[in-house]
Parts: structure tokens; C-alpha cells; sequence
């Protein structure tokens, strides 16, 4: 069990019922004082991961300097005595929640970015993403003499580059990715350049921004919006970009495959305000919400969301099918690391701290109540229960993703399939289980629709990576097969 002070509870004490969001990572060269914008980009992207987070800056002066801290970037990265420590115009950053490495328990030595020294000079990284194959490149490398400092897959990459015999850090960079597997944004820094890198399938986001005559790379964009920056393009499934103060060069390394974009970003993980693929997540959510509607009707009096990754889906189903949307759960945005302490009594009040059923909206009336997804149904069948305890007459659930039945080897921490709630029951049963009037899941066709892809799935080349929900894994999840997590790979 976690102690006070501990970040695993600090993450995520009342709402361990959700997938994980990977990390965050932002980076900004040309403008003075850059680890400023950085710190400001990671606040925006604080729900990427709330573990930890990272920034280094280079000045001519003081050369690389790093700050690597436990907890949320407003509570570490706003100070002036630290900003101070992080002088220059070139910076970058990484918030963080543990996806591979030390999980739940955030080890200094785990925070990105990371840093090594090359011959030809030193060299930041910080990654979003999952490498499937790195405890297997880690066995090899160690076996050849690196010796690792850390737990993070991140570091393969750099010891990789550390073999490599090219000249320059872009082309060690390239030679290294070119030998890991799985899902990653990278961003990099030597002196002079910022390095962007999506892996080939671009399962994970990485935007370019402008602003003024600075560049920014960044997860999502918010992150832009918040200094005021201008989205100027999505990095491509596969390419590598090198930003100096003279420009932006585009290469592309590797074989590219068809972009396989996580669906997931659309369902959660990604901020509504961001925007992907040109669509506006929000919009993406709120047409969920609409096809639901279509293909789950319900007679019921009012449409209440799980706040706040349900409401836009909420609005989207209560606007399809004319039910009055109302706030029917209030979310309390206080709850905090500064909280009280973890003690068994608190943590059995669970999801009250957090949510709370607004009596006066709910009482007597049959209820459509909407999420994100549903992962192990523990959350779930709590809500129900003070939903009917505040006096409602009927619950009919409907969620705006496919039933979550595999777990994500690319960056996402999801529970072991066992543990996933749809993994071994149908929707009735499901159903039952959660003591619903009804439970409907959105359609993977009805989500891709929403997406954008007016046809659905093309079930012979999928648009996205939709393998959590379809078992159709676009990356082998290499280590996960060996070491027996999973034993069958659906392919589409
Ligand atoms: S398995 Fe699911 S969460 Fe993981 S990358 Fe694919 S769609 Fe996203």
C-alpha cells in the first residue's frame, strides 16, 4: 500500500479505474529563457502523467543543466530559484507516469529526460510511447557491457546510441530507432538542435508549434495554446525532424507502414481542447456520444456525464436523441496530492472524495449515464450506487468506446487482461454485474465513424490502432509473447 508522500498515490488515489495515460514530453529552442514555455507546456500536459516530470536546458554558459523532480509541474517548476537553475534557449521536458520501468512508485533515476554525453557532444531524450522489445534489448545489451542506470525502456535508446558509429547524434539516433520496436514520440537535444522522431506506425502524438521565431515540439496541442503558439503540423507516422535556429529538415528513416494512430487518444487520453488529425477531440467525443445515441436509444428523462472525460459524449448522446443533458454528478477538481492522508477509512469513501450525485437532478428520474469505458467495473458500480441512493429510478449505462478486452503494450497502463472487466464477460453479463438497467457499448465501426472514418473500420488495413478493444496488435508486443502476458495476437 502506498504511504503519504508516496507518488503512486499522489497519481491517482480515487480513480485507479482508468487506463493510464502514457507521458508528456515538450520541447521549445529560440526563445530566451525556454524552460519557462517548457514548464508551461508540461503543465498543459499534466494529465499525460502525473508521477513526475523533467527539464533540461542548455546555455553556451553553463552548458546542460537538469532538473528532474517527484509530483506535478506547477508544484516543482514554478519557482524562480529553480527556473533559475535551467537557463538558455533550447529546452525540453517530459511529465511522466510510469508505463515501463518502475511503476507506481517513481524513482528519480526513472525521470526523463535523460541525459548522456557522446563523443561528439551531450545529448537530452525524453520519450512517449512503449518499446515492446526492450526488455530483450536490454538483456543484450547488458550482456554486451552497458550498464544500465535506470528502468525506463527510454534508455535502450540511448545505449544504442552509445554503439552506433555514425558521426553525427541525428544519425545515432536514426541507427538506434531503427532497432527498437513499439510505439514512441521521441524528443532529443544537443547544443544546437532539437530532434523529433514518431515511430513508424505513429501510434503515439507529436506536434510541431511556432512562436514567434521559436520552435516547440509537443505531445498535443494545448500545450501550444498555452504560451500562445501556433500549431503549424502533425510530425509523420515515421519521420524524424531536426530544428535548428536555421529551420525544421524532414527525414524518414524508416520503413513506414500505414499510420495506426491509438483510437484511444480520441476516447481519453488526449484534452479535449487538443486538436488530432485536424479534428477537434472534443468533436470526436460529442459524435461518439451521437452515434451511441443512434445505435443505444433508452426511454429515460435526463443524460448525466462521469465527469469530465463522459460529458462531451454526454452532450453528443443527448443532443442526438433529445433527452435534456444535466449535471447529475458534480466533480470535485480539488482533490489533490495535498489531501488528506491515505488512511484506510478515507480510501473506503474511494470515489466520493472525487464525485458526488447532485440529489435535486437525479431523484425519481430514469438516468443515461456516460463514460469514457469501462476497465474493471469497480468505479462503475459505485456511481450506480449513489446514483439510486440519491433516489433515481432507472440506470441505463452507455459508454463511448468498444469493451476494453486487451491490454496496450504501447505506452498505456492497463491492468492484466484477466483483470479487464470485458475480458471474460459479455455485455448482459456485464450488465448484470454492474446492477444496470441496461449497459451499451459504442461499436468499433460506431467510434471509427466518429473519428472521421464515415465507412468504419476498414477491417483489411484499420485506420487506427484499435488493439485493446480488437486484439489486433499493429506492433508484435515481442516481450509481452515471451514472457507469456499474452498468447494469442489477433490480425486484422
Ligand atoms: S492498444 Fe488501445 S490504448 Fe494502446 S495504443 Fe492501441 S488503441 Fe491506444
Amino acid at each position: 500500500m502506498s504511504e503519504p508522500g508516496d507518488p503512486a498515490w499522489l497519481s491517482h488515489p480515487f480513480d485507479d479505474d482508468k487506463l493510464r495515460e502514457e507521458c508528456g514530453v515538450y520541447g521549445v529552442l529560440g526563445v530566451d529563457d525556454a524552460a519557462n514555455y517548457v514548464a508551461l507546456g508540461l503543465h498543459a500536459l499534466q494529465h499525460r502523467g502525473q508521477e513526475a516530470a523533467g527539464i533540461v536546458s542548455y546555455s553556451p554558459e553553463t552548458g546542460f543543466n537538469a532538473v528532474r523532480r517527484i509530483g506535478y509541474v506547477r508544484d516543482n517548476f514554478t519557482k524562480l530559484s529553480v527556473m533559475e537553475l535551467l537557463p538558455g534557449r533550447l529546452a525540453m521536458g517530459h511529465t511522466r507516469y510510469s508505463t515501463a520501468g518502475g511503476k507506481g512508485g517513481a524513482a528519480l533515476r526513472d525521470v526523463q529526460p535523460l541525459y548522456a554525453d557522446f563523443a561528439m557532444g551531450g545529448c537530452a531524450i525524453a520519450h512517449n510511447g512503449n518499446l515492446t522489445n526492450a526488455d530483450s534489448l536490454r538483456a543484450q545489451l547488458i550482456e554486451r557491457g552497458s550498464i544500465f542506470q535506470s528502468t525506463s525502456d527510454t534508455e535502450c535508446i540511448v545505449h544504442l546510441m552509445a554503439r552506433s558509429i555514425q558521426k553525427t547524434i541525428p544519425d545515432r539516433m536514426k541507427d538506434a530507432l531503427r532497432m527498437v520496436e513499439g510505439a514512441f514520440s521521441v524528443i532529443a537535444m544537443t547544443r544546437t538542435k532539437m530532434i523529433g522522431v514518431r515511430d513508424p506506425l505513429g501510434v503515439r502524438p507529436l506536434v510541431l508549434g511556432r512562436y514567434g521565431t521559436a520552435w516547440i515540439l509537443s505531445s498535443e496541442t494545448c500545450a501550444l495554446d498555452i504560451i500562445g503558439a501556433e500549431f503549424v503540423r502533425e510530425i509523420e507516422p515515421g519521420e524524424l525532424v531536426i530544428i535548428t535556429k536555421d529551420g525544421v529538415e524532414s527525414h524518414h528513416p524508416f520503413e513506414t507502414g500505414k499510420s495506426r494512430f491509438c483510437i484511444f487518444e480520441y476516447v481519453y487520453f488526449s484534452r479535449p481542447d487538443s486538436l488530432i488529425g485536424g479534428l477537434s477531440v472534443y468533436e470526436a467525443r460529442r459524435r461518439i456520444g451521437m452515434e451511441l445515441a443512434r445505435e443505444a436509444p433508452v426511454e429515460a428523462d435526463i443524460v448525466c456525464a462521469v465527469p469530465d472525460s463522459g460529458t462531451p459524449a454526454a452532450i453528443g448522446y443527448s443532443q442526438e436523441s433529445g433527452i435534456p443533458y444535466t449535471m447529475g454528478i458534480i466533480r470535485n477538481q480539488y482533490v489533490g496530492r495535498t489531501f488528506i492522508e491515505p488512511t484506510e477509512q478515507i480510501r473506503d469513501m474511494g470515489v466520493r472524495l472525487k464525485l458526488n450525485v447532485n440529489r435535486a437532478v437525479v431523484e425519481g428520474k430514469r438516468v443515461v449515464l456516460v463514460d469514457d469505458s469501462v476497465v474493471r467495473g469497480t468505479t462503475s458500480r459505485k456511481i450506480k450506487d449513489m446514483i439510486l441512493a440519491a433516489g433515481a429510478a432507472e440506470v441505463h449505462f452507455r459508454i463511448a468506446s468498444p469493451p476494453t478486452r486487451w491490454s496496450c503494450f504501447y505506452g498505456v497502463d492497463t491492468p492484466e487482461r484477466e483483470k479487464l472487466l470485458a475480458s471474460a464477460m459479455t455485455e448482459d453479463e456485464m450488465c448484470a454485474n454492474l446492477g444496470m438497467n441496461s449497459l451499451r457499448f459504442v461499436s468499433l465501426d460506431g467510434l471509427y465513424r466518429a473519428c472521421g472514418y464515415t465507412a468504419g473500420r476498414n477491417g483489411k488495413s484499420p485506420q487506427f490502432c484499435d488493439a485493446c478493444f480488437s486484439g489486433d496488435y499493429p506492433i508484435d508486443p515481442s516481450d509481452a509473447r515471451a514472457c507469456g502476458k499474452i498468447k494469442e495476437v489477433v490480425r486484422a
